[in-house]
């Protein structure tokens, strides 16, 4: 059933002979063809605005207020790209090389290799609409260090990346709705997805202004509605972002990959109270300068200018010299967590470790570390009320990516025919632990270069019926959604929407969070369904359903992170190996590094929604590895 759809041959020219082999749509007959693209963020914006300027008429939905709001926005540290303008020994094959191993060998060869080819073309593309990068002296684009890796390919817009190069795809968006072939719905959010015939035709919305809930009709979807960490509650993600897109879709029969794979960031601000209502990240660019430490002292409480060098432990360059302060993050997340755990974290509750950038500046100069790094010392001043240029930042892990998301083929496509996904959406080429900057490489690269030659094939090679939403399909799911939205409303209980979703996003945390152990997992799925049959009876929301009610958008969402967190922890205890960011304390070597089980799941996990209350069904795509043989991965 699982068929990626690698095209033959050797890895270096797959994507070009896939290309070749894919049928185009002629000029003339692309306006014919109506395309919903859900999602406006970089992934969603870059896909828009590639299909309006090839001709199709493009319709793209986001519940923001403007597609410049989309989470990428947040993206701090930077963008991958395998062009090698340091001469430090980097190469396309260097890339995938990096991210295969980065993910623990839990991702699919050949998406890998076609990210690390297409890396390139995307920091052409951003160039040309003018996304100011970082630049050298001498005019070449400047570039720094990520975790996972020895060389410097890192292409940055100060600490800003994420919000420039959306400014770049946001443009190209707007050159295509003032072209008028691209339609804009704003404050729009899809409540679920319409199935005819067996193929993806329409969605069913709702307007997050009026209430009002309605049909679109298409001859193909694409979802890039980003990731979601926010079942954790406490994440670097924004507080709207959510997971009812891609979970809509998984229960009509999209199958989901890897949900338990998800990524907790080493370098966060730690959460200072429990009534803040999202963690803030420091950008991993930041390791590139500072240095992690902790006390070598159990409960040592003195300042830290007061602790001797004798007297602190580089815990990360004392286990990994060779990587240091930039292993990747599921290690330095790790070993904060261990550290603090044995009694040196620092800060209140000592859940905290130092980044340290004394040495920095007394070799680089003040000026230099604020030039590069700025706007995050301010933003670190702003919610610590410290000076990061004279006290050690405090830094703590938190979830920040989800590398699990609806299972998609080589083309992009998930298991229900015209339903494509993009960006963080889908589970994507990181396996089981994404490398930093490697996020927006990937939404853009699905953006602006796969599905505009992917999509149109599906056009060219399908016989799709005239569907509009007067068909019967329409006007079932649109009773569907506006049964269910009233029903969230009649609830009339006691407890409100956020109230849930903290009290399951600190299950997940303790149980499905940076280690995963079999009695915890258990513990969670067996709390989880009690959680949600009290949400169900005890919901509260206040106001109606025909008005702008964010409390009734939070509890729609939370319905979905309920369900969603159980098939999470049903794979984290299927998936009896650690494997990158999946840490099950049962597997680990001698040292406490992950230890995988290649004999038992070298797989992506592809899930099958089979019904309310039913065990979902599981389909595994085995993964193999030609090209970078299967290793115990090393940083040391
Ligand atoms: C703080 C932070 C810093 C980061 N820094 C980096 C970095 O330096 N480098 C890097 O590579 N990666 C970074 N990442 C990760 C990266 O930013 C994201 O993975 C990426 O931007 C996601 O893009 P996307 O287009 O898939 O989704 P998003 O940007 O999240 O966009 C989702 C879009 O979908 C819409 N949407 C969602 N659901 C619905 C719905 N049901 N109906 C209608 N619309 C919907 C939203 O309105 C939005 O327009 C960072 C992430 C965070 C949280």
């Amino acid at each position: 059933m699982l068929e990626a759809k690698i095209p033959s041959g050797p890895i270096e020219q797959q994507w070009d002979k896939g290309r070749l082999e894919m049928k185009l749509v002629n000029p003339a007959n692309r306006r014919k063809h109506s395309i919903i693209v859900v999602g406006a963020g970089l992934a969603g914006a870059a896909a828009a605005a590639t299909l309006g300027e090839q001709g199709y008429h493009v319709q793209c939905f986001s519940y923001h207020d403007t597609p410049r709001r989309a989470h990428s926005i947040a993206a701090q540290g930077g963008i991958n790209a395998a062009k090698n303008y340091r001469n430090d020994g980097d190469s396309v094959f260097r890339l995938f090389k990096d991210t295969v191993k980065g993910g623990d060998y839990r991702a699919r060869e050949a998406n890998v290799y076609r990210l690390a080819q297409i890396s390139n073309n995307i920091i052409d593309q951003c160039v040309a609409q003018g996304v100011p990068f970082a630049r050298e002296y001498g005019g070449l684009l400047d570039t720094r260090s990520f975790g996972g890796v020895q060389v410097q390919r890192t292409f940055y817009a100060r600490g800003q990346t994420g919000q420039q190069l959306l400014l770049g795809a946001y443009q190209a968006l707007e050159e295509q709705l003032a072209a008028k072939t691209v339609t804009m719905h704003i404050r729009t959010e899809l409540l679920d997805v319409v199935i005819v015939n067996g193929r993806a035709r329409g969605i069913v919305t709702r307007n997050l202004v009026t209430g009002e809930i309605e049909c679109h009709a298409a001859d193909v979807i694409v979802l890039a509605t980003g990731g979601y960490s926010n079942v954790f509650y406490y994440s670097t993600n924004a507080k709207a972002c959510n997971c009812t897109a891609i979970w809509r879709d998984y229960r009509r029969g999209a199958l989901f990959g890897n949900p338990c794979f998800t990524q907790i960031h080493p370098t966060c601000i730690p959460l200072s109270s429990e009534h803040q209502s999202k963690l803030t990240l420091m950008s991993e660019s930041l390791r590139n300068d500072g240095r992690i430490w902790v006390p070598k002292k159990k409960g040592d409480t003195r300042s830290p200018k007061d602790i001797p060098e004798n007297e602190r432990d580089y815990y990360l360059e004392r286990r990994y010299p060779g990587f240091g302060n930039l292993v990747p993050r599921d290690v330095a997340s790790r070993n904060a967590k261990e550290v603090c755990d044995e009694g040196r974290g620092v800060g209140p509750n000592g859940q905290g470790v130092y980044l340290d950038f004394a040495d920095a500046i007394h070799r680089l100069g003040l000026e230099t570390v604020r030039e590069k790094y700025g706007n995050l010392f301010d933003i670190y001043e702003r919610i610590t009320g410290e000076d990061a240029y004279t006290v050690p930042m405090r830094i703590y892990p938190a979830p920040h990516y989800t590398m699990g998301g609806l299972w998609v083929d080589y083309r992009l496509m998930s298991t229900i025919p015209g339903l494509f996904v993009a960006g963080e959406a889908n589970f994507s080429d990181h396996g089981a632990n994404r490398l930093g900057a490697s996020a927006l490489m990937q939404g853009l690269a699905d953006g602006y270069f796969i599905l505009p030659s992917t999509v149109p094939d599906y056009l060219a090679t399908t016989a799709l019926d005239p569907v509009d939403t007067s068909h019967a399909a329409f006007t079932a799911m649109k009773t569907e959604v506006t049964n269910r939205i009233k029903s969230l409303i009649a609830i009339n209980g006691k407890r409100s929407p956020d109230s849930f979703q903290r009290e399951l996003g600190k299950l997940m945390w303790d149980e499905c969070g940076m280690a995963r152990s079999d009695a915890g997992l258990r513990k969670a799925l067996a709390r989880i369904p009690e959680l949600r049959e009290e949400f169900w009876h005890n919901l509260r929301i206040i106001g109606g359903d025909e008005e702008l009610n964010q409390a009734l958008e939070n509890a729609n969402r939370a319905s979905d992170f309920l369900e969603l967190a159980e098939l999470m922890c049903v794979d984290a205890l299927n998936r009896t190996e650690s494997c990158g960011g999946h840490f099950r304390v049962e597997s680990q070597t001698p040292e406490g590094e992950a230890k995988r089980d290649d004999a038992n799941f070298c797989y992506s996990a592809a899930w099958e929604w089979k019904g309310p209350g039913q065990a979902p069904a599981l389909h595994k795509e085995p993964l193999t590895f030609e090209y970078v043989p299967l290793s115990q991965r090393s940083y040391k």
